[in-house]
């Protein structure tokens, strides 16, 4: 079966809070599924990247475990936010009939899409977002299987559903799930507090894991950068599945990356609600923080009335 009917199927069988958030450029829907109740409230986001379509069947085990251990508070799956890369990695041309853009992909490698990371019309949408746009060092300003930024950020229906969701929302944090290479992504650029706080809460993700904290190297553009940089909230990238494996990462792949990540989103809600918790106590012993919010600052000690804006 092919990933978007399994996860169209699995998102029909859903009886609980769900959501269609938008749709493709082939106009496929984009489902959002809701795990959890109350605060505090997280996104967690799958096969953004065409070929990285295993990391859908990550999202089904996540609701199914995430409902029997209990994640804290809730968290609003997106279980392929690239349905039509996920297809034409999975499926080739036959996935692009009837697209405005299927000449240009049967004309591109000869139609072998195997390795596809972008959108139906060769945007990546993992650099299409508005985080210092454009500037990466792998960015190019063609179409193409990876790392076209597109014409300016959000210029995709994809990536701009996921903004649009995500400040509807307004998450306390989010968590992307990529392949490959078994590492944790959490920093771009944020100040010291703000990064201060998301190293810890990415320590608890790395223990659930296994899997180490990692700088990125000259990546810009992505869902997590714009999070952190727009959002203020800690956010995510973890590649999922050991380098031994090729891409696309298929079935048998599965086993090995549900060992190391089927606790993540547990773990991952309840380090944050720890971090909530122990701010809030420090806001109390420091008496004069009322204004204080968690997308504000992060955790530190109280600072000289100025609630830790640092
Ligand atoms: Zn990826």
């Amino acid at each position: 079966m092919n990933i978007y009917r399994e996860i169209t199927n699995f998102f029909n069988g859903i009886k609980t809070e769900k959501r269609i958030i938008g749709s493709s450029l082939q106009k496929r829907n984009l489902y959002a599924i809701k795990l959890g109740e109350g605060s505090p409230t997280g996104i967690a986001v799958y096969g953004i990247h065409g070929r990285e379509w295993l990391t859908a069947r990550l999202a089904k085990a996540h609701f199914r475990d995430g409902n029997k251990q209990g994640v804290v508070g809730s968290i609003w799956l997106v279980p392929l936010a690239n349905p039509d890369g996920a297809l034409l990695s999975q499926k080739g041309l036959t996935a692009a009939k009837g697209c405005p853009y299927f000449r240009y992909l049967s004309a591109y490698s000869n139609g072998e899409l195997r390795l596809w990371k972008a959108n139906a019309r060769g945007v990546d949408l993992n650099v299409n977002f508005d985080a210092e746009w454009g500037t990466g060092k792998r960015n190019v300003r063609r179409r193409g299987a990876e790392n076209y930024i597109g014409e300016r950020p959000f210029s995709e229906p994809e990536s701009l559903a996921l903004k649009r969701f995500t400040e509807e929302i307004s998450p306390d944090y989010t968590v992307s799930f990529h392949t490959k290479g078994e590492e944790i992504y959490w920093h771009f650029g944020q100040g010291a507090l703000q990064s201060a706080r998301d190293y810890r809460i990415g320590q608890a993700l790395s223990m659930a894991t296994g899997y180490p904290l990692r700088l990125a190297r000259g990546s810009v553009g992505g869902y997590k950068d714009w999070c952190i940089s727009t959002l203020k909230i800690p956010s995510y990238t973890v590649e999922v599945g050991s380098d031994a494996f090729t891409h696309p990462l298929r079935g048998a792949a599965f086993w090995n990356i549900n060992q190391h990540c089927g606790g993540a989103l547990v773990a991952l809600s309840a380090a944050v609600q720890n971090e909530k918790d122990d701010k809030r106590r420090k806001i109390y012993a420091s008496g004069d923080c009322s204004g204080e919010t968690w997308l504000e600052a992060g955790g530190s000690a109280h600072r000289g009335g100025d609630c830790l804006r640092g």
